[in-house]
């Protein structure tokens, strides 16, 4: 299931939300009602529980997430 991070823009509080629908996202900081902006860490997470599809190693410790070049498939 996607967990996603949600960080507050006005005092920087974190949020974790398990999102399974669009209800379930998150819209206020629950401390101070400021905006909260999904934060790619979450995404990242999410993507290491989805299966073996890429396995960080050294090599692609400077790769983008979202195109490593080394095709671990
Ligand atoms: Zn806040």
């Amino acid at each position: 299931m996607p967990i996603y991070e949600y960080e507050c823009g006005k005092c920087g509080g974190r949020v974790e939300a398990l999102i399974r629908t669009e209800k379930d996202v998150p819209r206020k900081c629950g401390k101070c009602g400021g905006k909260l902006v999904k934060t790619l860490s979450g995404f990242s997470v999410s993507m290491a529980s989805s299966g073996p599809k890429h396995e960080p190693s050294a090599a692609c410790a400077s790769c983008p997430s979202s195109g490593c070049p080394h095709s671990h498939r």
